[in-house]
């Protein structure tokens, strides 16, 4: 079993850290945020008192940050993860979703320093996360993949290797561009069919089986009430908060506007989460986009 240094133990780093320990590893977790702590340490984790200390003398290291920022300052800043590490070798795994430029940049540094390194970033949602069933989309050589995938179906279902480094960041932002467009679809669908006088639990049976279904529709729904576990029912508490898809849209767009790929229903859905946090939203689950659309409605 490997010692895992673990970093970013958030709504998604808390449980997937928690299921390392429970396949055996061990498993040492930092986190800016105290409270974020607790839960490693309920799960039979070693609470380091910072990064370089979870990492110290690890045979993997795992962050899971918000964003591309959060990954550079810890990776490459002075006293950064990579000068403190790499006397030890061991393997890196980004698993934030963050800018495939940034991904490219530290995986780059972490080579330069005789280290491998793989972004991979996850789809599955919190539930993925505590149940182990994530899917890890994955950036990286090949070597790198063969040694991270153990390590990886400790905390997911399907592990995917994309291509070379940066791959599962490309893969992960065009998952996401295409999940905020279907959850705003299904949003506008369920608003219009309460105007038409249907029952949501009749319109999401029905819309499940037909042509129309989508993770967004089936696993969950924006509507309270057809799927029990979905944020929706637990008035929009995350899950995947707003603020962050507005976060992986724009990366959506940067790279589209890199490309010159044509987006312009994600550039709408974009203007409508960001909208989201500005009405003070940005902390709830992303699928509140269906209760500030509905506050929208035409007289
Ligand atoms: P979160 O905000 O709950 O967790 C991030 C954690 O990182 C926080 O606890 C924060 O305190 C910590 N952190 C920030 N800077 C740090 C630093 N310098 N050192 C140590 N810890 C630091 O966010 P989350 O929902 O867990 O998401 C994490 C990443 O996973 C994001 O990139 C997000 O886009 C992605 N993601 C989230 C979901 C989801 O459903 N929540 C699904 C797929 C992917």
């Amino acid at each position: 079993m490997a010692k895992i240094g673990f970093i970013g133990l958030g709504n998604m780093g808390g449980p997937m850290a928690a299921n390392l320990v429970k396949a055996g590893h061990a498993v040492s977790g930092f986190d800016i945020n105290t409270k974020a702590l607790d839960l490693l340490a309920e799960a039979g984790g070693r609470i380091a008192g910072s990064s370089a200390a979870a990492a110290n003398g690890a045979d993997v290291v795992i962050t899971m940050l918000p964003a591309g920022e959060h990954v550079r300052e810890v990776f490459l800043n002075q006293g950064g993860l990579i000068d403190v590490v790499k006397g030890d070798g061991p393997l890196l795994i980004d698993c934030s979703t963050i800018d495939v430029d940034s991904a490219r940049t530290v995986t780059a540094a972490a080579e330069a320093a005789g280290l491998a390194m793989l972004d991979a970033p996850v789809s599955g949602g919190t539930v993925g996360a505590q149940n182990g069933t994530l899917t890890f989309m994955v950036g990286g050589s090949d070597n790198a993949f063969a040694l991270g995938r153990p390590i990886l179906e400790a905390m997911g279902k399907n592990i995917f290797h994309a291509g070379g480094p940066g791959a599962g960041q490309a893969v992960k932002i065009c998952n996401n561009m295409m999940l905020a467009i279907n959850m705003v679809g299904v949003s506008e669908g369920f608003i219009l069919a309460q105007k038409l006088g249907l029952d949501w639990d009749k319109l999401h049976a029905i819309c499940a089986t037909a042509t129309s279904n989508s993770w967004a529709l089936s696993n969950y729904c924006p509507a309270p009430g057809p799927v029990p576990a979905a944020p929706s029912n637990r008035d929009y508490a995350p899950g995947f908060m707003a603020a962050l898809m507005v976060k992986d849209v724009k990366l959506s767009q940067a790279a589209a506007a890199a490309t010159g790929a044509p987006t312009p229903l994600a550039a709408k859905a974009l203007s409508f989460y960001q909208q989201v946090v500005e009405a003070g939203d940005g902390a709830r689950d992303f699928s509140v986009v269906f209760r500030w659309l509905a506050g929208q409605s035409r007289e």
